[in-house]
């Protein structure tokens, strides 16, 4: 735990951490000693973790990297973080993210822009920016991070990593500071598959204190490495490899995908035409979550408060104001604006009867292919300030945003460099609650 404090410490111009408290870490850490010590240890005991600044912590700080949230210190710890701590594992402190998981980039932090190790002038990817940093950059072996649209997987990507997103339902969001509550899911990030098996073992289950977690039962997620993957079938959805598609990362995905090929998987020609439908359904979708679950941020039961108001209505208002960045704005705008009456038929409902559609239509994929391999983004990570309009952000979650509409588990894994040395990661899908053929998967090709 010192050791990785110290790294912490000798790397903070990533700005990949937004709270570290030591001391807190290396009480955590001769607790770990202790369980060991007296034979209660298990294989988890004493490794150390960092959560991403969304899941609530009673010993740090827990921001959703806004201003509303500064200094917010919260009661509980998310079920994620408890259940990760009662295995002894030792926790180093909050990681750097968009701010309430908004964004793609971690541009959107209200407590600065967090950078990737490979290159100080790429975006490390967003949402969950700090965990893919502090990983690549060896401060933490492993990272919570959530993943609503792709915040696990595009930040896995771009910065080298390995980041899984389980079946929606199956990691607890209790203690997650909402976003958008059918989406999002607690993930992983980690050097590789291996390491993210044991971890995740650990991390899901079932949560009488979250209406929408799955009674669905833990397995052991290792019991599938080194597995040989003949005979499954791998399918590469055809519309998916078009024009947006930068030549550098489809040539990296065809080398996985003949790797799979010549370890004796099936490899299967198929398409998934309704995903293009994928961001509009998910910016309409998520937006109007966002809006209903953002409206608690009144300057009154919790965080930030504007000062000198005279009336009620100006202090929700001003605090709010000043309380919320741009993007969390912008989403509260699109969200109250497409469940509004009038507009709700056209835009909510309509959203949600697309996202049925896409959904069926992994279903009926996976009567076919056991998974489907992809790209997580259609390039590599860009330069900073380079996607500032909004909607050239969003339209390059294309790739993503389909498996959190359908509430698969999904995972980016990295395959290579640009010829500028940026990582570019793969993206595998399966059927709901078959985490361990991901990993199986991504571990044959790692
Ligand atoms: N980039 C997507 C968004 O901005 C996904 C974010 C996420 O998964 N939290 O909404």
């Amino acid at each position: 735990a010192q050791q990785f404090l110290d790294r912490i410490e000798a790397h903070r111009e990533l700005n990949a951490f937004l709270d570290v408290r030591p001391e807190v870490t290396l009480d955590q850490a001769r607790r770990a000693d202790e369980m060991l010590e007296q034979g209660k240890g298990g294989f988890l005991t004493g490794v150390p973790v960092a959560h991403k600044d969304i899941f609530v912590t009673k010993e740090w700080f827990s921001t959703a990297a806004s201003r509303m949230l500064k200094g917010y210190k919260s009661p509980f710890d998310a079920t994620v973080v408890a259940r990760l701590k009662a295995e002894g594992m030792v926790c180093l402190g909050k990681l750097n993210c968009d701010e309430f998981a908004m964004g793609s980039a971690n541009e959107n932090s209200a407590y600065g822009k967090c950078f990737n190790p490979w290159d100080s002038r790429a975006v490390p990817g967003g949402s969950s920016g700090g965990s893919a940093s502090a990983v690549a950059a060896r401060l933490t072996p492993v990272a919570t991070a959530t993943d609503t649209g792709g915040s696990v997987r595009e930040p896995a990507a771009f910065c080298g990593v390995t980041g899984l997103k389980p079946t929606y339902g199956r990691p607890s969001r209790l203690g997650m500071i909402a976003f958008a509550s059918s989406l999002d899911t607690a993930s992983l990030m980690a050097p590789s598959a291996r390491d993210i098996a044991p971890v995740l073992s650990k991390m899901v289950g079932f949560d009488p204190k979250d209406s929408t977690s799955a009674d669905h039962p833990t397995e052991d997620f290792s019991r599938n490495l080194g597995k040989s993957i003949e005979g499954l079938r791998i399918g590469l959805p055809r519309s998916w490899f078009s024009e947006q598609l930068s030549p550098e990362v489809r040539a990296r995905i065809e080398s996985v995908r003949d790797f799979y090929r010549d370890r004796g998987a099936v490899i299967v020609d198929m398409d998934l035409p309704m995903a293009k439908l994928g961001v509009p359904v998910y910016y309409v979708v998520a937006s109007a979550e966002a809006s209903s679950n953002l409206s608690r941020y009144d300057g009154i039961r919790y965080g930030y408060r504007a000062k000198d108001c005279a009336t009620m209505d100006e202090l929700i208002r001003r605090s709010r104001n000043e309380g919320l960045g741009d993007e969390p704005k912008r989403r509260i705008m699109i969200g109250t604006y497409v469940l509004s009456h009038g507009y709700y038929d056209a835009y909510y409902l309509k959203a949600q009867k697309v996202r049925r559609l896409i959904a069926q239509e992994f279903q009926k994929a996976f009567a076919d292919v056991d998974a489907i391999l992809s790209p997580v983004a259609p390039g590599a990570a860009y330069d900073f300030g380079e996607k500032a309009d909004p909607v050239s952000a969003y339209l390059g979650d294309l790739y993503t945003v389909p498996a959190s509409l359908a509430g698969l588990p999904s995972m980016s894994m990295p395959c290579g460099f640009t010829g500028s040395g940026r990582p570019i990661g793969a993206q595998l899908t399966t059927a709901p609650f078959n985490e361990a053929l991901l990993l199986q998967l991504a571990d044959a090709w790692q």
